[in-house]
């Protein structure tokens, strides 16, 4: 049994699908700069809710949509587009921002072996269908139309804020949002905007010249590709108060979602990550300081999703020697010639599957996977390793490197030297060797086939 916690209900429930494929979306980039590490911890989120489905025997249906107009600077509908923003700011066309931002997400979800959804929907791409949804919203008397677009009336669902369990009182006055007199209700949201002439993005409609809002966006995607109820949507927490409450209602304020999962921020050294604070990083600036992206992996996979996740350096360069441990710790088990009885075997499967079914408790997973290392070497363990692997997605099969290290040339001498003593098995002279590493400030450890040296901490 696989049992989830539900951001509607705010307990775990047990997972019971609609049908024979798991239905999901999940909520999408908006491309108009480079993802952040915190925002790819939130696609780690969905792949692990993604892989732990598959591990169960499930086949699924994804869809993520990828934002190219009509995320504005407030999400309260007010200010610029962020995408006409970068465009002005980076002299290209919306449309180029888009395609490269784009383009270096998908790279990012590769290199981080993060599954791509069956079905990435660009928003741009859908805006006869998202003018199609606003048209039966406003039939069905939830729409209204004002000076400058198409609103949601929320007064028509009393539920409203159910799922951030916040009341509306505390909802305006948590949202900075500019209230525009013209509209009923201060947290009424725009389903369309009519734009003015300068806006680039601007597509014909029943109300004139204009482009979509944020929220309706994914409402109107989910629908068509997943119908009007579907198993699980994802997002980051900051999504819970405006943009999927929003999306509920615009689902016609109906239990369409039977799943809302969110996953919970990163921080960096215990505040915002923030641009002013040049704090942050993207994949590529750590693979440029040294961290590769699977140790990035492996760090956020040791916190759960519904934990805050607190970014440090130190904190990585932990994750980067765990990480290599791992391997090699799972690369000596690929030859071992030890028997494991049977009964121990399903004994870590059985650990291993209700650790991923309790709300995807990947940690806890981990802590079974290194506890079964600590067995004789032995080809079975490297295996379940391997098996395993299909929910981490650590990439286990990889042949550890001894790490590189900029050792000056009298230590390497010495290092070679010890690795024919050691050979040889002349352990006086491989010993007396050690201790000349050491006094120049080097740690050599000593590997199946070689060594690896390390600076001294
Ligand atoms: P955006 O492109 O701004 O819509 O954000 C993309 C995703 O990243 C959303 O699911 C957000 O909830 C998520 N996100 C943004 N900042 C963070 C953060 N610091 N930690 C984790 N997730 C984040
Ligand atoms: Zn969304």
């Amino acid at each position: 049994m696989i049992r989830f916690y539900n951001t509607l209900s705010r307990k775990k429930e047990e997972f019971i699908p609609i049908g024979k494929v798991v239905t999901m979306y999940s909520c999408g980039p908006t491309v108009y700069n480079y993802a952040h590490i915190g925002n790819m911890r939130a696609y780690l989120f969905m792949d692990s809710v993604r892989r732990v489905l598959k591990y169960n025997g499930y086949k699924l249906k994804g869809v993520m949509n990828i934002t190219d107009v009509g995320h504005l600077l407030s999400d309260g509908d007010e200010g610029e587009d962020k995408m006409e923003k970068a465009s002005r700011e980076q002299q290209k066309t919306v449309y180029e921002i888009a395609e490269k931002y784009t383009e270096a997400f998908m790279s990012d979800l590769n290199k981080l072996n993060i599954g791509k959804p069956e079905i990435i929907a660009k928003a741009t791409d859908h805006i006869s269908d998202m003018i199609e949804y606003v048209k039966k919203l406003v039939e069905l008397g939830y729409g209204y139309e004002i000076n400058d677009g198409i609103y949601f009336d929320i007064s028509k669902f009393p539920s409203y804020g159910k799922l951030s369990g916040l009341d509306l009182e505390n909802q305006i006055a948590g949202a900075r949002v500019d209230v525009n007199d013209e509209k009923r209700h201060p947290a009424d949201f725009a389903l369309w905007k009519k734009a003015s002439k300068e806006h680039i993005m601007q597509w014909p409609s029943p109300w004139g010249m204009g482009y979509p809002g944020w929220h309706i966006e994914c409402s109107a995607m989910s629908k068509k590709y997943l119908g009007s109820r579907f198993d699980i949507h994802t997002g980051g927490v900051d999504h819970i108060p405006v943009h999927h409450e929003n999306e509920i209602e615009a689902l016609e304020g109906h239990k369409t979602v039977n799943y809302w999962m969110h996953g919970e921020f990163m921080q960096v050294d215990g505040g915002k990550m923030s641009k002013s604070l040049g704090n942050t990083y993207t994949v590529s600036d750590l693979e440029a300081k040294g961290y590769s992206p699977m140790v990035f992996r492996y760090f956020c996979l040791n916190t759960h999703y519904r934990k805050t996740l607190n970014f440090t350096f130190a904190a990585l360069d932990a994750a980067k020697t765990a990480y290599s441990r791992l391997l090699s710790a799972i690369d000596e088990h690929k030859n071992g010639k030890a028997e494991i009885p049977q009964s121990k075997l399903e004994k870590f499967q059985r650990d291993f599957i209700e650790a991923i079914n309790d709300d995807i408790n990947i940690p806890l997973a981990l802590g079974v996977l290194w506890n079964m290392l600590k067995e004789a070497h032995s080809k079975q363990i490297y295996e379940l390793a391997q098996k395993f692997d299909a929910v981490l997605g650590l990439r286990l099969d990889t042949v550890p490197q001894a790490e590189k290290v900029d050792a000056p040339k009298e230590v390497i001498e010495l290092a070679e030297k010890r690795l024919t003593a050691r050979q040889n098995k002349e352990w006086a002279a491989s010993d007396a060797l050690r201790d000349e590493i050491s006094a120049l400030g080097f740690i050599i450890i000593d590997k199946k086939d070689g060594y690896e040296l390390k600076p001294k901490a």
